[in-house]
């Protein structure tokens, strides 16, 4: 009885999610009972241009196996061949067409906003032409991930740095995934690409971009709020970024991370995304419930949080 009176007690907050991935093995339906489920008015669908063939372009292997090579002095061994293999099971069925998320979209204009995906490692000439696409098939962002698109902000700063000019100059706004990734990018050396602090300085002539620092710089099985810290960093830094909850609802029920957040950047840039249904056996209505029954947000910022950040951000595009 009193958690079913607790329950009674959880106000139900309207909610745009920021973050859906809608992978062709589960069905606009389902995607769709899911959020009336949780409540969800809106949900931003992203496109994940990936291709396992990447690995063999020249730059990104050879970064690799460096990276390999540090590995074994940690005393981690894992063989290029090995990641190899894992990019070629697992990527083709994750891969999310630019055109099937505008024809989401176009079933559904009420409730879905759509956001391409440039394969960033594919080079300059291949982000000019995929940005030009994005545009003309009615998107209104772009989702770019330096771990399963093997580029680093860093190191490959005049592509990273052309992709973020053309998307402030289209007026897309840019969702860029920071945190570990899955499989064998779990362990952190290879996703040090998306640690955010790599986007320092990379940011300073793009003050008009809308960028969206996905998972908190916190994404990680092994290692949560990896670099939440460094994610918080960039933000106070620049005044034109967000970030997103997507996987990672638990900082808002994380004390430290909430008055951190609160101190440092407020939360008129924080957006509820889910990650649905990228993270197995948790539904939207999951994710939204750790907002909406956290106690140490006030009503006023899960509004915020929820609904009208996004609103705001989804109107100016
Ligand atoms: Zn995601």
């Amino acid at each position: 009885m009193p958690s079913a009176l607790k329950e009674m007690e959880v106000e139900v907050f309207r909610a745009i999610d920021f973050h859906i991935h809608p992978f062709t093995h589960v069905s606009p339906d389902e995607i769709l009972k899911t959020m009336d489920e949780a409540e969800v008015e809106r949900a931003v669908l992203v496109g994940l241009d990936i291709d396992p063939a990447d690995i063999d372009i020249r730059r990104v292997r050879d970064r690799i196996e460096s990276m390999l090579l540090n590995l074994t002095m940690g005393l981690i061994f894992v063989q290029l061949d090995d990641l190899r293999k894992e990019a070629y099971d697992v990527m083709p069925s994750f891969r999310i067409d630019n055109e099937y998320v505008a024809k989401l979209v176009n079933l559904w204009p009420g409730r879905f906003v759509g956001f391409g995906s440039v394969d960033v490692c594919k080079g300059e000439r291949y982000i000019e032409k995929t940005v030009k696409k994005i545009r003309r098939l009615g998107l209104k962002g772009v989702k770019v991930l330096p771990t399963a698109q093997f580029f680093n902000p860093a190191l490959d700063r005049e592509m990273v740095e052309l992709l973020f000019y053309l998307c402030e100059r289209e007026n897309l706004a840019v969702i860029y995934h920071t945190g570990c990734d899955v499989g064998a990018f779990e362990l952190p050396h290879l996703s040090e690409s998306a640690n955010p602090i790599l986007l320092n300085g990379v940011l300073d002539n793009h003050s008009n971009l809308k960028i969206v620092l996905s998972h908190f710089g916190s994404y990680s099985a092994r290692y949560p709020k990896i670099w939440f810290k460094e994610c918080v960093e960039i933000m106070k830094k620049y005044d034109n970024t967000y970030a997103d909850t997507a996987a990672v609802p638990y900082l808002l029920e994380d004390e430290r991370a909430v008055a951190k957040i609160r101190a440092e950047v407020g939360f008129e840039r924080v957006l509820f995304g889910s990650d649905y249904p990228a993270v197995i056996l948790v539904t939207i209505k999951d994710e939204k419930n750790i907002v909406e029954r956290t106690n140490l947000l006030t009503a006023e910022e899960k509004e915020l949080v929820l609904y009208e950040n996004a609103d705001e951000l989804l109107r100016s595009l």
